[in-house]
């Protein structure tokens, strides 16, 4: 083998070596999150959407579909050729992080996993605590994969200084929404038997069916659904997080979304979504760029090539925002969704319950 080459093969197993260990990180959490309060037990694998669920659109072999965790392969195709393929994985394992004990997982997350979902503050907390705890570990895992990113000894002919200032960069911002993160997860870990979470805003949508794709993720949106920048006075702010659960219960398929009544910009968007007559298309592009989502298999099979593309996009917009600096991708891509009127879903929202005055 020529030097050149085996220096680049090299390279790419100790790369291969970074990214399974990055991977490890993401898996590593070694306390449940009740250890604010004392619980001194192991994390168990918490299901983020339950089993139950999962398995309704899995194949014949129990397994479904998610972009979750690039390889390093993955990753290099991603930047080289914008390709990124969801891939196939077990009911079993789809969704699951280390977050909570056994005792605590099965105690907290009953209400949610057993009963039709009405919902009711204790639903809406579990729900809200989930997300939460899925949000603080991967953010967790995240901040030391960079770390490890960070500290690596890479060759000098890689001349990589400028992308490590960024990623420095971007260590520095996921330090401040760190703390927020960990404080909110405080407040939702002592407020758990009184049920009061900040979130007690909601639209329920009860579905015809069990919805194909599934998520249950805490973000934040950075538009309306419209594609509008959110502002107040004119003025471009960033909202606060908000709650959106795809999922089905005992009863069938349904949608919540959960938002804190004080935050006037989350409100923008929730007045956007129900202006667009809780148009779901709208709803799932958005949870597709902001969050982890699982899907059937057979769904994805039959899209068009066009509308797999535009999904794998959403999936992999946080690697174009590095690479061409430009925090405005996603909304960018969102535009470009609604341009194509691509209708991904046709679900059909049989009932509508909210406790927020407007609607
Ligand atoms: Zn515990």
């Amino acid at each position: 083998m020529p030097k050149s080459n085996q220096n680049k093969a090299q390279m790419n197993a100790n790369y291969e070596i970074l990214a399974k260990k990055n991977k490890k990180l993401f898996e590593m959490n070694r306390r449940c999150l009740f250890s604010d309060v004392g619980c001194t037990s192991k994390p168990i694998n918490s299901h983020l959407i339950q089993k139950a669920a999962i398995l309704k659109i899995a194949d014949k072999t129990n397994h479904v579909y998610s972009f979750f965790s690039p390889s390093f392969n993955e990753f290099n195709r991603i930047y080289s050729d914008a390709v990124y393929l969801p891939k196939k994985i077990s009911a079993s394992k789809a969704s699951t992080f280390k977050g909570f004990c056994n005792i605590h997982d099965a105690e907290l997350f009953g209400c949610i996993e057993k009963e039709e979902i009405k919902p009711t503050p204790k639903q809406l907390h579990a729900l809200h605590l989930r997300a939460m705890a899925r949000l603080y570990c991967n953010h967790e895992g995240l901040s030391k994969a960079i770390d490890n990113l960070l500290c690596y000894k890479y060759l000098n002919e890689l001349n990589i200084k400028t992308q490590l200032l960024d990623l420095a960069d971007e260590r520095k911002c996921r330090d401040r929404s760190r703390q927020r993160i960990i404080k909110e997860k405080k407040a939702l870990v002592s407020t758990t038997e009184s049920s009061i979470s900040k979130m007690q805003s909601y639209i329920f949508l009860r579905l015809k069916e069990v919805p194909n794709i599934m998520c249950s993720a805490k973000f934040v949106p950075t538009f309306n659904f419209n594609g509008d920048i959110l502002t107040i006075n004119d003025i471009p702010k960033v909202s606060q997080f908000w709650c959106v659960t795809i999922s089905s219960d005992i009863k069938g398929g349904y949608v919540i979304l959960q938002w804190n009544e004080e935050d006037e910009l989350i409100k923008q968007v929730v007045s956007s979504f129900c202006e667009s007559h809780f148009e779901i298309n709208k709803l799932l592009a958005m949870c597709m760029l902001f969050s982890n989502f699982i899907f059937q298999i057979n769904w994805w099979d039959t899209l068009k090539k066009d509308e797999q593309e535009i999904i794998m996009h959403f999936a992999m917009n946080s690697y174009f925002k590095r690479k061409l600096n430009d925090l405005d991708v996603p909304r960018k891509m969102y535009k470009h969704f609604l341009s194509k009127k691509i209708r991904l879903v046709n679900w059909t929202i049989i009932d509508k319950q909210t406790n927020s005055q407007k609607w």
